[in-house]
């Protein structure tokens, strides 16, 4: 399907990310890596690509995910925005003149899909109510004339075309002709199908221009085919210089795209997506949502779901850990320290205690006025003890404290206070516990 290959790299990535509490700046940077590939691998144009993981990696470094209860969650959450960013942002809607007719001129490479599209939005604007005139200007390829009729037939829709045998028409005056008819036989909106060619070519572009300058019309749409790969940058550049367009269309989206085109084309014009072409039938027409895309691209809802299932599971694990420790009168200062590097590891000391029963005021407090280089000194500390000293604290007599000061390169004074601090949450662990163990839901009888 498409996106299907971005989908799954970006997929694995954030799972990479999803059981990791505070992310270090080389967890940022390993993860901006891979969707710098991966948006490379599915042809997304190099300039567009630099700019999005910039400003990924910008936001993830910052503030927002340090912050974060869950910060994989939030660096998910920062990608999704910034591709909806590149997508365009808002919704885009076909805009439509205040005098009818409604002139919307259509441009593109051959093959890109302009014929067939001019059929869907007929159909469609009939759908809404509305009373459009298909005019073709595509006098190039002997077929085309023909094969809008059929797309025409096919909406139930009017046409404008050239009596065949005229010869090589004039598409300036066909275009212009046509808008004419319609003001006259008051259909309210025209679509004029133009003429495309294989690859990039002057001819071309000052044709569509020229039909630009005599028809004025309000919207310009530029078809592009999903799956034309890097090209897509060259070409919409090309398009965008030549003729200038008001909005895109992405059409054969429902083929096996990898996203290049779709992903870069805004970004790279600064003009907005409003529709998206599914499929060869006239009904497999789609306004385009910006935001609904990159949910799309990222299975949002699959991401978010698992990244808050693997996050609620580490959460009553170690809460259920400690509760045992508490229950069986074993709590150490390893545990303590493993504790503490869980929490760390986590990010959010509350959230941890939040999931302890019976936690809170005096104890809460204490834990909470940890930071992280505190951390590390503590850590330092408990290192520097025996097997022994860290499993019984009473042993610690003067001399053992002054030896562990100078192995973890902190005084005294910091060792007592760490000593006594342990001591007393051991203390109100296990009041904690004998008090209150009955209660804890899922613990079973301890
Ligand atoms: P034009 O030369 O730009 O007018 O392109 P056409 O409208 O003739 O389309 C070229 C080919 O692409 C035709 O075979 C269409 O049936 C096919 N096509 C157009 N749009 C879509 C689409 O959204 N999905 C798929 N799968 N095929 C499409």
């Amino acid at each position: 399907a498409a996106f299907g290959d971005l989908s799954s790299r970006l997929t694995e990535t954030f799972k990479n990310l999803r059981t990791k509490g505070k992310l270090s700046a080389a967890d940022v940077d390993g993860t901006v890596r891979e969707i710098r590939r991966a948006l490379l691998d599915a042809d997304v144009a190099l300039e567009v690509v630099k700019a999005f993981t910039a400003k990924v990696r910008e936001r993830a470094l910052g503030d927002e995910v340090n912050k974060a209860l869950n910060p994989a969650q939030q660096v998910v959450q920062i990608v999704n925005e910034e591709l909806v960013g590149i997508l365009g942002g808002e919704q885009r809607k076909l805009q439509f003149a205040k005098t009818p007719p409604t002139v919307i001129m259509l441009a593109g490479l051959q093959g890109s899909g302009k014929t067939t599209f001019a059929g869907k939005l007929a159909k469609k604007l009939q759908k809404d109510g509305h009373t459009p005139l298909l005019v073709a200007a595509d006098l190039q390829r002997p077929n085309a004339v023909n094969q809008l009729q059929v797309v025409a037939e096919q909406a139930d829709a009017s046409i404008f075309a050239p009596e065949p045998g005229n010869g090589v028409g004039d598409p300036i005056a066909v275009s212009k002709a046509g808008v004419e008819h319609a003001k006259q036989k008051q259909y309210d909106t025209v679509i004029i199908d133009t003429a495309g060619r294989l690859g990039i070519d002057e001819e071309l572009m000052r044709q569509a221009s020229n039909i630009r300058t005599a028809t004025r019309p309000d919207e310009v749409l530029f078809v592009i085919d999903s799956m034309i790969g890097q090209d897509a940058a060259n070409t919409a550049k090309a398009f965008l210089e030549g003729v200038d367009f008001t909005g895109v269309v992405l059409s054969k989206l429902d083929g096996d795209t990898r996203g290049g085109a779709a992903l870069s084309v805004a970004s790279l014009t600064q003009r907005p997506i409003v529709f998206a072409s599914t499929g060869e039938g006239l009904d497999d027409l789609e306004d385009f949502h910006p935001d609904r895309m990159a949910s799309r691209i990222l299975d949002l809802g699959d991401i978010l779901t698992l990244i808050e299932q693997a996050q609620q599971n580490f959460d009553e694990e170690e809460a259920r850990k400690v509760a045992e420790k508490l229950a069986t009168d074993a709590f150490t200062l390893d545990d303590f320290l493993e504790q503490m590097q869980q929490l760390k590891k986590m990010g959010s000391m509350k959230k941890m205690l939040g999931m302890l029963p019976g936690m809170g005021g005096q104890m809460k407090q204490q834990l909470d006025n940890f930071d992280d280089s505190e951390i590390g000194r503590t850590e330092a500390i408990i290192r520097s003890m025996t097997p022994a000293e860290r499993h019984n604290t009473k042993v610690l007599n003067g001399s053992r404290r002054a030896r562990i000061a100078r192995g973890s390169g902190v005084t005294v004074t910091e060792v007592n206070q760490l000593v006594n601090r342990f001591e007393q949450a051991a203390k109100m662990m296990k009041k904690v516990a004998r008090g209150e163990s009955a209660g804890i839901p899922g613990m079973g009888a301890m």
